[in-house]
C-alpha cells in the first residue's frame, strides 16, 4: 500500500448499515452460470436443475451478539439456529432437505455443552425432516461461533421471491408479532438485575409466552402447506427475522411498489402487549421494529382472498400500492404514518 492510499479516510461500516453494506459489497457482482436463477438479494438463492430447484440460505451465529450465553440454553440455541434457517427456506416457498453446521469453539465449551447443542439441532432436524449432512469444525480464540447453510428444494414454478407483489396485492402475515422482542427484554433485564446481585433468582417464570418466542421460535413450515392445500401461491414472500415494518419495505424496494398497513390489523398476542406495558413500549413497536418472530409476511393476489379469508393462522394487514404512494400505516387513532425500518442492525445497538 502506498503512503497516499494510507492517508485516505476509512469508511466506519456503522455508516452503511447492514443492509447498505451488503449492497455495497456485492453490488458488482454477475452471475456466470445459466442455472443459478437468483443469486444475492432474496431469502435464499435459487438453482435451477431442470425438473426442479434448489434452495440454499446460509446464516452466522455470533456469541454475544445473536445469543447471550448468560441466559441461552444451549438446547433452545441449537433448535434456534436451525429454525431460523429453515424460516429462509419457507420464504421462498420451499421445502428445506439438508443442514450443513460450521461451528468455531473456545476452550470455554465442554464436550457436554456441545452435546447439547447438538442435541438441540437434532431436534430441529427431526421436526422439520430436514438431513443433518454435515459442517465444519474449529476453535475460536473466544466465544462460540454457529455457520448454518440450509438447502431445500421446490418446483422452479412454485418458488416465491420478494419481487412479485403488485399493486392491489393483499398483504398478509402469519402468527402474531413483537413476542420474539420482548422476551428478549425480559431476559436482558434479568440479566441486568442478575449482575447486580448474583443472588438473586431471575423472574422469568411469568413469561413462558414471549421467552419460547425469543429462545425457541419455530419455522412456519405449517403455513407454507396451509396455503398450498388452499391453492394459493403468494405473489411474494418473505420471513420476519427483522421487523415487519423492514421486511416491508423489502418486498416493496424489490417489487417496486408501495404499500399501506392498519395498525388495528397487525396480530399482536395479549402475552406480548403485556410484557410490552410493563416495559413502556407500543406493542406495535415491537410489532413493527421487534424481529426474531420469524414469521412470514407475503402477498396475494385479489382473486385469491376467498381461499383464504377462513385461515386463521394468516392476517390481512394491509395492501399494495404503486410505488409513488409510499410505506404509510394509518394508525389506530386514524393518522397516517410513514413506514421506516428500524429492524435489527448489529451495527445500532
Ligand atoms: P435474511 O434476513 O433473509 O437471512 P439477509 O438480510 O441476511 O437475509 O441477506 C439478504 C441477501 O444478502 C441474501 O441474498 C444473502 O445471501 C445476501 N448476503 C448477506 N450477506 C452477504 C455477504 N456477506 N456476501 C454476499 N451476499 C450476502
Ligand atoms: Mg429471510
Amino acid at each position: 500500500m502506498t503512503e497516499d492510499n494510507n492517508k485516505k479516510a476509512l469508511t466506519d461500516i456503522a455508516s452503511l448499515g447492514e443492509f447498505g453494506l451488503i449492497d455495497h459489497l456485492t453490488k458488482g457482482i454477475r452471475l456466470r452460470h445459466p442455472e443459478t436463477i437468483a443469486g444475492i438479494g432474496d431469502d435464499a438463492a435459487v438453482i435451477d436443475h431442470g425438473d426442479h430447484a434448489s434452495i440454499i440460505t446460509k446464516d452466522l451465529l455470533i456469541e454475544g451478539v445473536h445469543f447471550d450465553m448468560i441466559y441461552t440454553p444451549l438446547k433452545h440455541l441449537g433448535y434456534k439456529a436451525i429454525t431460523v434457517n429453515l424460516s429462509d427456506v419457507y420464504a421462498m416457498n420451499g421445502e428445506p432437505r439438508q443442514v450443513f453446521v460450521g461451528i468455531a469453539i473456545s476452550k470455554r465449551y465442554s464436550l457436554e455443552a456441545l452435546e447439547e447443542l447438538y442435541a438441540g439441532m437434532l431436534l430441529a432436524c427431526e421436526k422439520y425432516q430436514v438431513d443433518f449432512a454435515g459442517g465444519d469444525t474449529t476453535t475460536s480464540p473466544s466465544g462460540l461461533m454457529i455457520s448454518i447453510t440450509a438447502v431445500g428444494r421446490a418446483a422452479r414454478e412454485d418458488i416465491v421471491y420478494r419481487s412479485g407483489a403488485k399493486p392491489m396485492d393483499l398483504l398478509f402475515v402469519s402468527g402474531n408479532l413483537g413476542a420474539a422482542y420482548c422476551g428478549q427484554l425480559v431476559l436482558q433485564r434479568e440479566k441486568q438485575a442478575f449482575k447486580a446481585n448474583p443472588q438473586m433468582q431471575p423472574d422469568i417464570s411469568n413469561y413462558p409466552y414471549v421467552l419460547e418466542r425469543q429462545l425457541k421460535p419455530e419455522a412456519r413450515q405449517d403455513i407454507i402447506h396451509m396455503l398450498k392445500e388452499a391453492g394459493i401461491k403468494p405473489t411474494a414472500m418473505i420471513d420476519i427475522s427483522d421487523g415487519l415494518a423492514s421486511e416491508i419495505l423489502h418486498i416493496c424496494k424489490k417489487s417496486g411498489t408501495g404499500a399501506t398497513i392498519y395498525e388495528e390489523k397487525i396480530p399482536v398476542d395479549q402475552r406480548m402487549a403485556q410484557v410490552a406495558h410493563e416495559f413502556n413500549i407500543d406493542p406495535t413497536t415491537c410489532a413493527l421494529s421487534g424481529g426474531e418472530d420469524y414469521e412470514l409476511l407475503f402477498t396475494i393476489d385479489q382473486k385469491d382472498y376467498d381461499k383464504i379469508k377462513d385461515l386463521e393462522a394468516v392476517h390481512p394487514i394491509g395492501h399494495i400500492t404503486e410505488a409513488a404512494q409510499g410505506h404509510n400505516l394509518f394508525t389506530s387513532s386514524g393518522q397516517l404514518v410513514k413506514l421506516t425500518a428500524q429492524g435489527w442492525d448489529p451495527w445500532k445497538k
